[in-house]
Order: structure tokens, then C-alpha cells, then sequence
């Protein structure tokens, strides 16, 4: 079985690029160009030397001693949240801004939910010193000011979708109408392992360093590469992309995906793609994602807003159809009780997208020896007033 990309951009039955004509131009410019961009020396250069000098890589891998006795078993944090900017997004934000100057393209969009992935996108056209407008919906504009905030510090303008919910999808719209409109000189950064092909595959090589990482840490202070379990939290799908992306192949390392359960996979609250979703069609490309049995979008839930999708990009729809990936969902009480045990075990305040990763040991055994590695996405800063509302503190 191939759990990689193949030659029409599909995961199994997953992928492609269902996109409308106008759209065509564009995404084949990219299809065509990105594995030659991505395999010239010079790019490379560039693109390791900005994760060292910039982003802070590599990351530790940290051996979490008190979580480990805790759990009975050995458990690494990949410390994705000592990244410049607090979690894994920039690896791709990067790694794709690289990509659009190699393309001659002077303006770049994105669309953002909550923000993460506008303030990532923000920052790396501050660094190049390109145009950057962001599609954001007009009610996250009003949840998640602190974040437009820093966009407008980074110098980007903030666009709102002011149609449909006014959330992420209709700003995903107002990105897409944008691109068709400006297909000359315009890259539109997508940040997870989402969209029409080549996107998945772009972005997953592009966080693959983090599992290029693991392996060398590792083998350095294990003796071997590959863990037991690779454990990570699922929005998209790009920070557990990057730490699967090495070991997909090796039927000795388990996979684990862990979703948003939000208040109960049964509560119509919910995020857990792979319990909830049906094969359709999002974002330009064919995977699992929660609908009516009409085909329309459901509105997911969840405490975390990183996680807060209504699909999962197309490896992980195969992932969890090939039975290669095991799937835990983790409700928010869950994953918010295992955000304050990681702090007060290890003193370190994780996001709570990762704290759902985290929560799994309460549930999910492991053997004493097993040496499983969880990608810590990101750090709990942005999420202080969620913390603090929800245990008084
Ligand atoms: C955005 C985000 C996620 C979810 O996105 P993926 O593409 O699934 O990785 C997870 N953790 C953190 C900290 C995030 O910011």
C-alpha cells in the first residue's frame, strides 16, 4: 500500500483538484513547477537556512520524565511550540513563500479562521517584504482581535468575508475569488495539508523536517530512528503530516491521529472527521468531511479553534480508511484537563489543539518500553483566556 502522494495527486481515493476552470491556470502553474522548485539545491539552501537562522530549528525532542512516570511509558515531545511564532505553521509559511518568489509572484494571499495561519503568513512576507492581504470572516475578525492585531502590526491588510457564516470557509471563497482574479502575480498560501492538489503534498514536505528531525534526535538518543507510536493532533492535518511523514512507509511505527471530539461525538458538537465525515468534496479536493445527507458543509465545534474543521486533508482520509492510522477523538473537558497536567508535570503550557494529542495516555495504553512520540504543535499563550475562563483560574 502507498500512503504517499501518486502521479495524479491522489491518497487511495483521495485528493486531486476539484477546482472550477477559472481556477485551472493557477494551480497548474504550481503543479508543474513545485517538486523542481523544491528538489534545486539553492531553494533547499534557503529554505534550511531560514528554519535554522529564523524559526529556531531544529526543535529539541525532549524526553518529558515526570509525564513518562506518570503514563508508565516513555514519551518524547517534539517542541514544535519553540518555533518563532508558537507552533509548527511556519515551516510551511516558509517554505511556500520561498516557492512564490521562485514563481515571480509579488503578492500573496491567504485565509485565515482564527488567525494562526494569517499571522504565519503575515510574518513571512514582513521577512520578504511582499504584499499580503488576508480573507478573514468578518465574525472571527471580532472573536480573535489580539491576532488581527499582530497581522496589522506585520504590516498585512485584513480583508473581511462578510457573506454566508462569516467564518473560515466563506473567507476561503473570497481567497479563491482573488486568485482567479490576480492568476499573474499572486500566490495564495494555504496552511495545512488541505486544498487541491499539489497543496497536500507541497505542504507536507515542507513540515516533513519535522519528522527528518525525530529521526536523527532519536537515533542519538535511542539508538534507533523510528519511535513506537508517532502521536499527533488532526485540524488539516499539517502539523501530523510533518511528523508521520518518515515513517509512513515503516509498518513498525503506529500511527496516531487525535481529533476534536468537542462536547461528544454524538452532541452534533463535534469536529471528529473520521468518526462523523462522508467522502465529499471541500476545498477543491476529495476526502472525509462532515455534511447533511445532502452534501452541505456541517459547522464543526470545538474548544480549540486550530481543530475547529469539518474535514481532514486527504492523507489522513486514507490514513484512516487503509486502517494504516489509528483514530482517537478527545472531547474538550478532556483535552483542557490534559493541557493543566502537561503544565503543572513538565512546566510546559501547551495549545489547546495539542493538549488533545495529550489527552490520549489518560485512555490509550502504551507497553513500559514503548518510546512514543508526541509533536507538542504548539504553545498555550494564545490560548490564556480560554484556560482561564474555563477553570476560573
Ligand atoms: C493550526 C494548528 C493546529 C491544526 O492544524 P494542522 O494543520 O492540523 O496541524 C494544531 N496545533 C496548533 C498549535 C495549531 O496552531
Amino acid at each position: 500500500m502507498n500512503y504517499n502522494v501518486n502521479e495524479q495527486g491522489y491518497y487511495g481515493e483521495f485528493g486531486g483538484a476539484y477546482i472550477p476552470e477559472m481556477l485551472y491556470p493557477n494551480v497548474e502553474e504550481l503543479r508543474q513547477n513545485y517538486l523542481k522548485v523544491m528538489s534545486d539545491d539553492a531553494f533547499q539552501k534557503e529554505f534550511k537556512e531560514l528554519l535554522k537562522e529564523y524559526v529556531g530549528r531544529p526543535t529539541p525532542l525532549y524526553y518529558a520524565k515526570r509525564f513518562s512516570e506518570k503514563y508508565n511509558t516513555k514519551v518524547y515531545l517534539k517542541r514544535e511550540d519553540l518555533c518563532h511564532t508558537g507552533a509548527h505553521k511556519v515551516n510551511n509559511t516558509i517554505g511556500q513563500i520561498l516557492m512564490a518568489k521562485r514563481l515571480k509572484k509579488t503578492r500573496i494571499i491567504a485565509e485565515t479562521g482564527a488567525g494562526q495561519h494569517g499571522v504565519a503568513t503575515a510574518t513571512v512576507c514582513a521577512l520578504m517584504g511582499l504584499e499580503c492581504i488576508v480573507y478573514m470572516g468578518a465574525i472571527d475578525i471580532e472573536r480573535q482581535a489580539p491576532n488581527v492585531a499582530r497581522m496589522k502590526m506585520l504590516g498585512a491588510t485584513v480583508v473581511p468575508a462578510t457573506s454566508g457564516s462569516k467564518t473560515l470557509k466563506d473567507a476561503t471563497n473570497e481567497a479563491i475569488r482573488d486568485w482567479i482574479n490576480h492568476p499573474e502575480d499572486t500566490h495564495y498560501i494555504i496552511g495545512s495539508v488541505v486544498g487541491p492538489h499539489p497543496y497536500p503534498d507541497m505542504v507536507a514536505r515542507f513540515q516533513s523536517v519535522i519528522s527528518e528531525e525525530i529521526k536523527t534526535q532519536l537515533l542519538e538518543k535511542e539508538g534507533r530512528e523510528h519511535p513506537d507510536y508517532v502521536v499527533a493532533c488532526v485540524g488539516g492535518g499539517s502539523n501530523a503530516a510533518g511528523a508521520y511523514y518518515h515513517y509512513l512507509d515503516n509498518p513498525d511505527v503506529g500511527i496516531i491521529a487525535v481529533e476534536a471530539a468537542g462536547k461528544g461525538i454524538d452532541t452534533g458538537q463535534s469536529a471528529a472527521t473520521s468518526a462523523l465525515g462522508k467522502v465529499g468534496i471541500i476545498h477543491g479536493s476529495k476526502t472525509l468531511l462532515m455534511q447533511t445527507n445532502d452534501g452541505q458543509i456541517t459547522e464543526p465545534y470545538s474548544i480549540s479553534a486550530g481543530l475547529d474543521y469539518p474535514g481532514v486533508g486527504p492523507m489522513h482520509a486514507h490514513l484512516f480508511q487503509s486502517g494504516r492510522g489509528e483514530f482517537i477523538s478527545i472531547t474538550d473537558k478532556a483535552s483542557m484537563e490534559a493541557g493543566i497536567a502537561l503544565s503543572k508535570l513538565e512546566g510546559i503550557i501547551p495549545a489547546i489543539e495539542t493538549s488533545h494529542a495529550l489527552a490520549i495516555f489518560e485512555t490509550r495504553k502504551f507497553k513500559p518500553d514503548d518510546i512514543v512520540v508526541v509533536n507538542l504543535s504548539g504553545r498555550g499563550d494564545k490560548d490564556l483566556t480560554t484556560y482561564i475562563d474555563y477553570f476560573n483560574l
